[in-house]
């Protein structure tokens, strides 16, 4: 086992409840981040250890205990990094310039920023966990709005996130109740459209295959 398996930390949240609390009450502020979020980080990194002591001699596609490790390592993996990424994406006031480059490349890939937007809201209104806007780096460098419909079933290989939500109910039921729309709304006047534009900029000086 590497030193930095089974040492994931708990990040501290990135925004204070005045920003969110237009998205989310008091206790899911709380719940969600050190019981749900921290949750998943834990389990990561038992996963990591027993990972690291399984016998891997008895790997089996219908049952084995490497098997099952392997299975919630990246269902805890992603859920953890999932969350730091919802963390991550709101927090602001939902205000974007036409100036900024993720902007510009909204516009060009989905035809213009309403077509991101209602593409966006649609996918997020038929997961069952998880959007995110990608990069899709392997394929052609577009930017797609991708499903991760649990943490670690959808997406696309090599897409990398910029901005994320939440669907899951415990993300919004106790504020919104079953009105996910409501949510949804609230969630996009609350992206923190620099943070996405930061990313954008770190992200696409990666790979050569992007314009
Ligand atoms: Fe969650």
């Amino acid at each position: 086992m590497s030193n930095s398996e089974g040492k994931h930390p708990v990040k501290a949240m990135p925004v204070g409840y005045e920003k969110v609390k237009s998205i989310m009450d008091e206790e899911t502020y709380k719940w969600h981040h050190d019981t749900h979020y921290a949750g998943y980080v834990n389990k990561r990194n038992e996963v990591e250890v027993e990972l690291s002591k399984v016998d891997r001699g008895k790997a089996n596609a219908n049952y084995s205990a490497f098997r099952a490790l392997k299975l919630e390592e990246t269902w805890n993996g992603d859920g953890a990094v999932l969350h730091e990424l919802y963390w991550g994406t709101i927090g602001g006031d939902g205000k974007y310039d036409q100036g900024m480059d993720v902007v510009k490349k909204i516009t060009d890939d989905f035809g213009s920023f309403q077509a991101w937007k209602d593409d966006f809201v649609a996918t997020a209104k038929a997961a069952r966990g998880w959007v995110a806007l990608c990069i899709d780096i392997y394929s052609d460098g577009k930017l797609r709005n991708f499903m991760f419909d649990v943490h670690n079933q959808g997406g696309l290989v090599g897409a990398l996130p910029l901005m994320v939500v939440d669907v899951f109910e415990h993300a919004y039921y106790h504020k919104f109740g079953p009105d996910r729309a409501a949510y949804l709304n609230a969630f996009v006047e609350n992206i923190d459209w620099k943070g996405v534009e930061k990313k954008y900029k770190d992200l696409k000086t990666l790979p050569a295959i992007m314009p």
